[in-house]
């Protein structure tokens, strides 16, 4: 039997991803809880955000609620744009913006290239307001300054896995999602529920 999961995110992309990863899971995104209220995303890691919008929207809908709050993080910037990435250039979301401001700040430095960077993906699962379990995935590589390849979203066409010398964007979305900061969390939460997928889970309130 499919289980069900409600991914607190407006983000088709990552919502995308994630059912791609786990083929087994009927995956719903707040596409189809369209009356929600905006979490406002006021942590100062990406574990606090992932918390602060699984809580929340768990609080507001049935079932297990799983939140993404996940970024770039590129150590010539000292971790910049880190949990700013969707809203680094001013406008959330604008994924264009935010890979030319990326550039700029990184063609004044190319003392510091190789620019060593690492996408980071905090997930926060959740039932009922109660915070269940927290997992996180990495991703680490460089960024090159020749965008490259339309595949995935955000900085992705920016981003060379360490061991690739394709970025992510230029890489097949199946290839993506085996190495990505998101594979690595959602492996996580996989063995998590798996762990837990027993008759004991209900008599604690936890319904997986
Ligand atoms: P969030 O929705 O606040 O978690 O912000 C996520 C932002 O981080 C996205 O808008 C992208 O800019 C960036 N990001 C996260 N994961 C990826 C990825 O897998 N590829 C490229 N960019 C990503």
């Amino acid at each position: 039997m499919n289980k069900d999961l409600i991914i607190a995110t407006h983000n088709a992309h990552k919502a995308q991803e994630i059912s791609a990863i786990l083929p087994t899971y009927r995956i719903r995104s707040l596409a189809d809880y369209p009356n929600l209220p905006e979490v406002q995303e006021t942590g100062r890691s990406f574990a606090e955000n992932a918390a602060l919008k699984a809580r929340q929207v768990s609080t507001q809908v049935n079932g297990l609620v799983l939140a993404d709050d996940s970024g770039l993080c590129v150590d010539a910037l000292s971790g910049a744009p880190g949990i700013l990435s969707a809203r680094y250039a001013g406008e959330h979301g604008d994924d264009v913006a935010n890979n030319r401001k990326l550039l700029a700040e990184l063609a004044v430095l190319p003392a510091l290239a190789p620019f060593r960077a690492h996408f980071v993906c905090a997930m926060c699962l959740a039932q009922n307001g109660q915070q269940l379990a927290n997992f996180t995935g990495t991703l680490p590589g460089v960024i090159t300054l020749s965008p490259r390849g339309t595949n995935g979203f955000g900085y992705d066409p920016l981003f060379v896995p360490d061991g690739f010398s394709c970025t992510l964007a230029e890489l097949p979305a199946e290839q993506k999602n085996t190495i990505s900061h998101r594979a690595a969390a959602l492996r996580q939460l996989s063995e998590w529920i798996s762990a837990r997928d027993c008759s004991t889970c209900s008599s604690q309130g936890v319904t997986l």
